[in-house]
């Protein structure tokens, strides 16, 4: 039996196929390549290249291979341009998961685990957030992974596919050997912006905002390492394979570093001296973002093993000394 992972060629879903190779799965990729890359993929792993809208394509996935769960990654997750095109987010992510449950129902298949994410909770109405905690998105992105939550509960109800969705907080950090990590083209994200930064690679990082009411003023965001984030992906399918059911799991460190903190944190990790300047906001960033993971913790026996960010950026920092060029630069593979 196998275990297919949609989005197995992205960041998160590459140090999940990873994860599971080393822990003896059958892994089966699916990933069209549009924001993935084909090096990222553990060579261990069956790659299909195709779009988890294309039911036709996916059906003959689930036709050729024994599938016993899926670990579903498959999705555009940039916020901004989900405001500017929020029909592209609808129409992947979204649609992409209505094909995705028919070819389950069609083939039997009732075990789901999908990455969600904090911003299905828009702004938060308690710190730190829990599972139980309204979720009103204030951006497209959000809501289009919210409605794909309501699509597998309804889904669940009606053909029993169980599923556990695991709300994202900030995730950083690199598989510790360095051969896979993160590379988004184009880089919206603080720890590789500020590393590219400490490259070379940028003049200088722009903080956005530090008028905030936290510590110091600029956000406050919860970040958990990749490979931390990827085991309680396992931990969800184990659980799903049980016979539990569906349930939805913050995944965060249920601690805060504001944006200063962690350029401080990244000029110690890599010794650089990483210029910043203030900036001004940047639309729809709520002020502070903390999860309670007690939930992950107490069910799914979660044990991040990641708990300081100075280690977490060490791990990105390595990935990008022998990557400077992400998975275009073969240097370092
Ligand atoms: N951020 C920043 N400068 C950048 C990129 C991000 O100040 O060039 C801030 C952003 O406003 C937020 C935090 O870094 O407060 C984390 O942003 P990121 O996009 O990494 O993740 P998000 O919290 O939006 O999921």
């Amino acid at each position: 039996m196998a275990v297919l992972v949609l989005g197995g060629a992205g960041y998160i879903g590459s140090h999940t196929v990873d994860r599971l190779v080393e822990n003896g799965y059958d892994v089966v990729v699916v990933d069209n390549l549009v924001t993935g890359h084909v090096d990222a993929i553990n060579k261990k792993a069956r790659f299909y290249e195709g779009d988890v809208r294309d039911k036709e394509f996916l059906s003959g996935v689930f036709d050729k291979e024994d599938i016993e769960g899926v670990i579903h990654f498959a999705a555009f997750s940039v916020v901004p341009e989900s405001m500017e095109k929020p029909l592209k987010y609808f129409d992947n992510n979204t649609g992409g998961m209505i094909t995705l449950l028919e070819v389950m129902h069609d083939h039997d298949v009732k075990k789901i685990v999908f990455s969600s994410t904090a911003a299905t909770y828009g702004e938060p109405k308690q710190i730190p957030i829990k599972e139980t905690d309204p979720q009103v998105p204030t951006n497209p992105y959000g809501e289009s992974k919210l409605a794909m939550e309501k699509i597998m509960h309804w889904s669940d109800m009606a053909y029993g596919i169980k599923f556990v969705a695991l709300r994202y907080f900030n995730v950083a950090g690199a598989k510790p050997d360095g051969t896979i990590g993160e590379d988004h083209n184009p880089e919206t994200h603080l720890v590789p912006i500020i590393l590219q930064v400490a490259a070379g690679e940028r003049k200088e990082l722009t903080i956005f905002g530090d008028d905030y009411d936290t510590k110091d003023g600029t956000n406050v965001r919860d970040y958990v390492h990749v490979v931390d984030l990827a085991d309680a992906h396992i931990l969800a399918l184990e659980y799903l394979k049980k016979g539990n059911d569906s349930q939805a799991f913050n995944l965060g460190s249920s601690t805060g570093f504001s944006n200063k903190e962690i350029l401080e944190a990244a000029r110690e990790a890599t010794g650089k001296p990483i210029p910043a300047k203030m900036g001004p906001r940047r639309a729809g960033d709520p002020s502070t973002l903390i999860a309670s993971s007690e939930k992950a913790r107490e069910i799914l026996g979660w044990d991040p093993q990641f708990d300081d960010v100075r280690e977490i950026i060490k791990t990105a920092w390595n990935w990008k000394v022998g990557h400077p060029n992400g998975y275009n630069d073969k240097k370092g593979n």
